[in-house]
């Protein structure tokens, strides 16, 4: 196969930022579903119907998941999986207003250009977490 260009690899990169992105909202839901189940569990307002329907909840944001995942190359992969692991839930966060939303340390201007132009997958300096650019 021949070398990629540099218009195929910003395409290649775009294409692993969408399923990023995808991966991180899917991340979202499931925290909040979590979160919001832990709450209705502990005020004893459960039925079982509820959490039947949860629970096919869960397994829905959980199947969307895999089909992300296999669309991940197999390096990002593994690094996802170590800092969702590391991170309990949040391996992916947004960039705004200058700051990783994953450690809050402010990232430096030059960093940021690099993550703004969004043509290669960056990492967080301090805490190593995927990065994607949120306008600001
Ligand atoms: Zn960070």
């Amino acid at each position: 196969m021949p070398p990629k260009n540099a218009d195929e690899k910003k395409r290649d990169t775009s294409l692993d930022l969408d399923v990023l992105r995808e991966l991180r909202n899917i991340d979202q839901s499931l925290i909040s579903l979590k979160a919001a189940f832990e709450k209705l569990k502990s005020a004893g307002d459960l039925t079982d119907d509820d959490i039947d329907v949860i629970m096919q909840e869960f397994e829905d944001f959980v199947s969307g998941k895999v089909t992300q995942l296999d669309k991940v190359r197999n390096d990002l992969r593994a690094l996802y999986e170590r800092y969702y692991e590391k991170y309990h839930d949040r391996a992916i966060v947004s960039v705004h207003g200058g700051v990783c939303h994953g450690c809050f340390v402010t990232i430096p201007p030059m960093r940021l250009d690099i993550i703004r132009r969004m043509d290669s997958i960056e990492f967080c300096d301090n805490c190593g977490r995927i990065l994607i650019w949120e306008s600001e």
